[in-house]
């Protein structure tokens, strides 16, 4: 077995147990990372050199020595971070995530920046500056998005776990279609500090990884209190660490009545099937929940606040404090024009121009105000679930993934497709994408939410499901 193939946990076993140096993991992933990148296009920025320097310091953390990459809206001190926007240019943040700095001082060390969709908006990763990224699994179809590269890079064996950011799917849905899991965690679990901001009162940040137990280690070591993130959680303690004898004997899992009448792709129906006989081979009692607002008005909902709050939050890049700019303008009006222009593409600059209609003075209330109240009844609709269950179960995505390039011109089956995911960061609520096995070629993931601060006890389902279906195989697509 290469190095590149071990889970996170058995590669932070082995390195302490001195049973491989972490110049050998690093050659490792390094040379998976040359023969497959020329076919996957996971990476916007490598700093292949960068994690080298990075070993060399003198770290003893849980994951000293080990390789990882970062969704690259994800902010990185001295190093390029593009949001796969035109319009960030060649900036250089000034500082690092807090997310990248607990992992930092972890000893995990940095192998580049991975492609997204521009500013985390879609569902492909079809829509960044920097060209489209390639399933491992099935190099025709699409990784998922937003968080495309980074599940492609676990999925593929460049690195053993992955950041990404879900904001209304992208860390679940695309580890769905490259079969690792995703954990979506509790909105205020990590801290959204130097995460680039997108709808700021639905951004999440979270980890991939190709087991449960990695994810557990992931969190352990980044969901922590920041006291730079307002939204940040501040008393409790999570525990991360539980993975012996986990059981979901007793517990609740409910489907949702209202999604009952959805079409799903047949593979996905089976390994919704299929998990729910797992469960109940667990001890688990499967119920069913009404979700009736969510159902209709979620998808709404969603796109109505998520681009409002982009709106606002993109008004920053103008030319003058970072990223991109003219300097031949011949006025501020026509230097913000033609930055603007320029700088974003399309889908970007839809967003931006609906969500400055649905705020202006006379459409504020009828749009953006009622979206807003829609989303407490939203929340309110989970928390009254959350008393007749412990978990909900569904599709990450009723679709297997699309073939690259197969959906570009209908922008609202893509956000419809989202229907499964986006209201889980209406309400808050953590989400785990997990593997349930292949169908063909392609690999199946589902989801199982549960309510505010279950992230711990939902990753514990998540390893008792797994132990049914075992770990996805490291994709070979790539390989050129
Ligand atoms: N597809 C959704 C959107 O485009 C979710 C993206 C995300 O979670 N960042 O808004």
């Amino acid at each position: 077995m290469e190095l590149y193939e071990l889970s996170l946990y058995h590669l932070t076993e082995g390195l302490k147990a001195k049973k491989f140096s972490p110049e050998e993991v690093y050659e490792s992933c390094k040379k998976r990372i040359d023969s497959c990148e020329e076919n996957i296009h996971a990476f916007i920025t490598r700093t292949d050199e960068i994690a080298k320097s990075q070993l060399q310091e003198d770290n003893s953390g849980i994951l000293a020595g080990v390789p990882t990459v970062l969704k690259d809206n994800l902010c990185t001190k001295g190093i390029r971070t593009t949001a796969a926007s035109k319009i960030l240019g060649n900036w250089r943040p000034p500082y690092n995530a807090s997310a990248w700095n607990y992992l930092r001082s972890a000893g995990a060390v940095l192998m580049g920046k991975v492609n997204m969709d521009e500013f985390a908006m879609g569902n492909t990763c079809g829509n960044s500056a920097f060209g489209a990224t390639h399933n491992p699994n099935d190099l025709s179809r699409v990784p998922g998005g937003s968080s495309g590269g980074s599940a492609a890079a676990v999925s593929a064996g460049y690195v053993p776990f992955a950041l990404g950011s879900d904001t209304g799917g992208s860390i679940r849905q695309p580890a769905a279609y490259c079969g690792v899991y995703g954990l979506k965690p509790t909105y205020g679990m990590v801290s959204r500090y130097g995460l680039i901001s997108y709808g700021s009162s639905l951004d999440q940040i979270g980890p991939f990884a190709r087991t449960v137990r990695d994810l557990q280690i992931v969190m352990s070591v980044i969901a922590h209190y920041d006291p730079m993130d307002s939204s940040c959680f501040r008393e409790k303690n999570y525990d991360f660490t539980h993975h012996e004898n986990v059981s979901i004997k007793g517990k609740k899992v409910a489907l949702v009545k209202e999604f009952q009448d959805f079409t799903l792709d047949p593979a996905i129906e089976r390994a919704m099937k299929k998990t729910q006989e797992i469960l109940q081979e667990e001890g688990a009692e499967l119920v069913e929940v009404s979700l009736p607002v969510v159902s209709k008005y979620a998808v709404a909902c969603y796109y109505a606040l998520a681009m409002s709050e982009a709106h606002t939050n993109l008004e920053r890049y103008d030319g003058v404090r970072l990223g991109y700019t003219v300097k031949d303008a011949a006025g501020i009006k026509e230097m913000f024009e033609r930055v603007r222009s320029y700088g974003f593409g399309p889908e970007v600059k839809s967003r931006i121009i609906a969500g400055t209609c649905l705020t202006e003075p006379e459409r504020c209330e009828q749009y953006y105000v009622a979206a807003t109240k829609v989303r407490t009844l939203i929340a309110q609709e989970f928390t009254k679930a959350f008393t007749q269950t412990d978990f909900i179960l569904q599709p990450a995505s009723p679709e297997m993934p699309p073939l690259i390039g197969s959906q570009d011109d209908d922008a609202m089956k893509g956000y419809q497709a989202d229907l499964y995911t986006l209201p889980v960061n209406l309400a808050g609520l953590p989400g785990l994408s997990f593997f349930t096995g292949y169908y063909g070629d392609l690999p199946v993931g589902l989801q199982l939410i549960g309510p505010r601060w279950s992230d711990p006890a939902i990753l514990e389902a998540g390893l008792v499901i797994e132990r049914h279906t075992g770990t996805p195989e490291i994709a070979n697509e790539g390989v050129k």
